[in-house]
């Protein structure tokens, strides 16, 4: 029986994050982390903090870091917003934009957290399909709506929407925010950010999470037109007005504007997995065109459910997401060579062993 203090509590079905296991000898593929370290400013910038500053509050608006972004896109400071991660970018995006009766559309594949978030704040929303070859159609965001979000590269498909495509979906949209989550865009799909300069109702947010290699930092940034990003600080100092930290206002700043760095561990992450890529459907996997530092794939004779679980007893950690279209693929995060030549290792001997391998 509930209590009656329970009644009136806020309830909610939480996102499950992918689970953060420690063994030694592990292969973490399984949170779309990035293999290689932060850029060497990041800890130069770190070694130089001084304790005794931790007193003090740190700077409300996050003005080095918000700056810092700013030059290295070409964008105003007045352009910029950041937070705690892409997902407080996210949550607070939600709070503010999405306060319409109508529902908000996003794919019915994606990254779940949307649902929940929706769900928090009690945003209607609508989860149009995607079609046979898990692409977005263009079309079912034509209708009238609270406002649209979706990934580019989507997740966990990694398939990208041609920038051309995205600017439809907008042009058809004026009327409600279009918000485009490109946590995975550094890793080979097209970024819609100069289309903010074109439209007032479109905000662009990415992450330091992985491209940038700084997950455990949490930084998050979203761009867009002023006005827009105006009332994002309102909700967010109406919320919590140090968001930011110290030691992530000064390793963010300083680690993105190592550009060389940054491209040149995008552009490794890429040619590994257009590697594995090939090994796999070599082993008999179906792979979706990903754009992003991850793999979504099927095994044509051996369960997904099965593949995960002989990975994980063998401290290989991919991510699953059991039912529905999604539950005969396995989500594989591209790791460092070494690491998926181990991977590949494991499966060729499995597949061999239960006679599924495919000659
Ligand atoms: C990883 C991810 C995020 C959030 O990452 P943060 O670590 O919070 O920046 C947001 N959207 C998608 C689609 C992601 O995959």
């Amino acid at each position: 029986m509930k209590k009656v203090w329970e009644e009136n509590i806020r309830k909610v079905v939480p996102y499950t994050p992918g689970e953060q296991p420690c063994q030694p000898d592990m292969i973490k593929l399984n949170t779309n982390e990035n293999p290689y370290p932060p850029s060497p400013r990041a800890d130069e910038a770190l070694k130089k903090i001084n304790t005794d500053t931790m007193r003090l509050y740190p700077d409300p608006t996050a003005g080095d870091l918000v700056n810092a972004i700013a030059k290295v896109y070409g964008l105003r400071e007045d352009q910029v917003f950041v937070g705690v991660g892409s997902d407080d970018v996210l949550a607070m995006s939600f709070l503010t934009f999405f306060n319409s009766k109508k529902p908000i559309l996003f794919p019915d594949i994606t990254y779940s957290f949307y649902d929940v978030w929706a769900e928090l704040f009690q945003i209607p929303y609508e989860r149009p399909e995607l079609d046979e070859n898990f692409c977005i159609r263009k079309e079912d965001y034509f209708r009238e709506n609270g406002g649209v979000i979706f990934p580019n590269p989507n997740a966990p498909t990694g398939i990208a929407l041609p920038l051309c495509e995205i600017e439809e979906i907008i042009q058809k949209n004026q009327d409600v925010v279009v918000i485009l989550d490109e946590a995975y865009v550094d890793f080979g799909a097209e970024s819609a950010l100069p289309l903010i300069e074109k439209y007032e109702n479109l905000l662009v947010v990415q992450t330091f999470s992985k491209s940038r290699s700084m997950a455990g930092m949490r930084i998050g940034f979203a761009c867009g037109n002023p006005v827009l990003i105006k009332y994002l600080n309102d909700v967010k100092y109406s919320f919590n007005s140090y968001t930011m930290d110290r030691t992530a206002i000064a390793a963010g700043a300083a680690a993105v504007q190592d550009i060389e760095y940054f491209k040149e561990t995008c552009q490794k992450i890429i040619k590994t997995r257009e590697w594995v890529k090939e090994e796999l459907r070599s082993l008999g996997f179906t792979c979706t065109d990903s754009k992003a530092n991850f793999l979504f794939a099927s095994h044509k004779d051996c369960p997904a459910r099965e593949l995960f679980s002989a990975l994980r007893e063998a401290h290989i950690y991919v991510r699953y997401f059991p039912g529905g279209r999604t539950g005969d693929y396995l989500r594989i995060t591209i790791g460092t060579e070494q690491e998926m030549e181990k991977f590949l290792f494991f499966l060729r001997e499995y597949l061999a062993k239960s006679g599924k391998r495919c000659i």
